[in-house]
């Protein structure tokens, strides 16, 4: 009998499970976004871009009035290239990672995205077309699988494990008490930080969205890990417009272009071979790496 009512029960208590898991994110989501966005005018949801090109002109951004974050930042990252964003700690790069996005309107200058100004398209739109790995991974109290299917939500279990898969989680899901059913304690405190950086980017890798930005996504994994997530990476960002900040030099030296971001403007820009060539700021930091390797 038991096995019988385990049969008939369980179903329908993964299904509660699921669906209070599903309210419990859903909070949890509207909470951040009060949390970590400035409040942003409403646009069009509409937005079908001619291409998925993003360009920064004289982009002015301050989070508080009294200090000034970006002055007159101007570059282009292309569809189909990866550009790189590098320079010291400080200078500003997770910022225009996320103004890229939309996550707070800038002060004066224009960012468009496929040649239309982002300020006039619906946040929530606009974020469909961006795949997001940052430094700070938000994870919730679900399990691995409801963590990963917030890339997208109508995913089904096995395009979520091909994701995880491709993002090296298996190695450690398969260690954890029910595998991918685990719930994986508030913000995942139960992972370890590269742990919880490979169920960002399986997320991001279910989500496959045009545009991709990696903000430090593989600093907390080792050498192993890392080079089998470069490869993964690799096929996901083909043709895709990929925006990169990584502190390795070696992560960021296949980039087609680099932009060094310090004090909030733009110090350089160009080819990585350009730069090496220039006594500057990108060619000290590659010389400083390599010394310390
Ligand atoms: P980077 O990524 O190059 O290290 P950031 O873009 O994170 O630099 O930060 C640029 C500047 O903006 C820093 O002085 C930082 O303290 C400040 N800053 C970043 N995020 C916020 C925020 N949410 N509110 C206020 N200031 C912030
Ligand atoms: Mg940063």
């Amino acid at each position: 009998f038991l096995v019988v009512a385990a049969r008939i029960y369980n179903p329908i208590m993964e299904a509660l499970n699921n669906f209070a898991a599903l309210i419990y994110l859903n909070v949890r989501i509207d909470r951040m976004k009060e949390m970590d966005h400035m409040p942003r005018q409403e646009g069009r949801t509409e937005f079908q871009p001619k291409n998925y090109d993003i360009e920064f002109s004289n982009v002015d951004f301050s989070y508080q009035d009294d200090m000034q974050t970006l002055k007159h930042v101007s570059f282009t990252a292309k569809q189909g290239e990866v550009t790189a964003l590098v320079g010291p700690s400080g200078g500003g790069k997770s910022t225009v990672a996320k103004l890229s996005a939309r996550f707070w309107d800038i002060n004066n200058g224009r960012i468009t995205l496929g040649g239309e100004d982002i300020s006039l398209i619906d946040p929530e739109t606009l974020l469909e077309n961006f795949s997001i790995v940052f430094q700070d991974v938000t994870l919730f109290n679900a399990s691995v699988m409801d963590n990963i299917r917030l890339g997208k939500k109508e995913a089904s279990d096995k395009e979520i494990l091909q994701a995880a898969h491709l993002a090296q989680c298996d190695d450690f899901v398969r260690r954890l008490p029910q595998g991918y059913a685990t719930l994986i304690g508030e913000n995942g405190e139960k992972l370890s930080g590269g742990e919880r950086q490979r169920i960002s980017i399986a997320r991001a890798m279910l989500k496959d969205a045009p545009i991709i930005l990696l903000d430090e996504a593989t600093a907390s994994l080792d050498a192993e890990n890392e080079s089998k997530i470069q490869s993964a990476l690799s096929e996901l960002i083909k043709n895709k417009t990929v925006l990169i900040i990584a502190h390795r030099m070696r992560t960021v030296s296949g980039a087609d272009k680099i932009v060094v971001i310090k004090n909030g403007s733009i110090a350089e820009t160009g080819a990585p071979w350009e730069l090496e060539k220039q006594q500057g700021i990108f060619s000290s930091m590659v010389k400083a790496q390599y010394q310390n390797n």
